[in-house]
């Protein structure tokens, strides 16, 4: 199944990804961006918004 996953050395918690979820699928803590799995419906928004190229859509089981 496909998953979001995050590329922890790339992003630069800018928040905008959290902002522009519909599904408030992500959230910024102290530790960093945390993905909501069971909100995300890997629309794909957030991978193309993200400026650092932080976020990605993997084929995972
Ligand atoms: S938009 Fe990209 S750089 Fe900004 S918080 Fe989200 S993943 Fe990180
Ligand atoms: S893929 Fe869509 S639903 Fe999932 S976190 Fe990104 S913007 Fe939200």
């Amino acid at each position: 199944m496909d998953k979001l996953s995050l590329k922890m050395d790339l992003c630069g918690e800018c928040g905008g990804c959290v902002a522009i979820c519909a599904f408030e699928a992500l959230d910024l803590e102290s530790q960093g961006l945390r993905i909501k799995e069971e909100l995300c419906i890997r629309c794909n928004d957030c991978v193309v918004f993200c400026p650092s190229g932080a976020l990605e859509i993997t084929d995972k089981e």
